[in-house]
């Protein structure tokens, strides 16, 4: 029985946090099936929609590295502060054809980054990167976790935190593309 317990709360996917037992996991996603208008988006938000899927953990769970599919080098931290509360960007760099291209990690919602966290730092496979929380969606415990690619010629360095999640610098991208499988 625990056995079987054991696997069915495993993911498929390589993820930030554990899945929450006895709950729905993935608690949205895209809001494909709303017309735009009703499609969830920031105050300071330029992109349409709701670009990431929300896991549902309990508050204070560690939120951990994932290094990306084909992945070059070691992740390293992009920004630290509020975006969806109080959120950690990581950056990846990955291998796609012949070139390597940028992306990033939202871990928003956070209840606090990880101590110390800052911009320039690399975060190592399982490296904490912040505890759930509801900081920016107060009642709703979860973890926001959006990956986006950025756009061709655009430097992600250069960019200011609300221009880390427009569309013209970045596109909101299918997480199932880079997350790696569990083994
Ligand atoms: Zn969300």
């Amino acid at each position: 029985m625990l056995r079987s317990a054991k696997r069915g709360r495993r993911t498929k996917y390589q993820l930030p946090v554990p899945p929450l037992p006895q709950q729905s996991f993935v608690t949205s996603g895209y809001d494909l099936d709303l017309p735009d208008d009703e499609q969830r988006r920031g105050a300071d938000m330029k992109a349409v929609g709701h670009g990431g899927v929300d896991l549902a953990q309990k508050r204070g769970t560690p939120v951990r590295l994932v290094p990306l599919e084909h992945q070059v080098g070691d992740a390293d931290v992009l920004f630290v502060g509020k975006l969806f509360g109080n959120s950690v960007v990581t950056h990846h760099a990955v291998r796609e054809g012949s070139g390597v291209r940028d992306y990033l990690v939202i871990h928003g919602h956070l209840e606090k980054p990880a101590t110390g966290l800052a911009r320039g730092a690399t975060l190592l496979a399982g490296g904490v990167v912040g505890f759930v929380g509801d900081s920016g969606s107060p009642g709703v415990v979860h973890l926001h976790l959006e990956v986006r690619r950025a756009r061709e010629g655009v430097s992600l360095s250069a960019l200011g935190a609300g221009e880390l999640v427009q569309n013209a610098k970045t596109v909101a991208c299918d997480p199932r593309n880079v997350l790696p499988l569990n083994p």
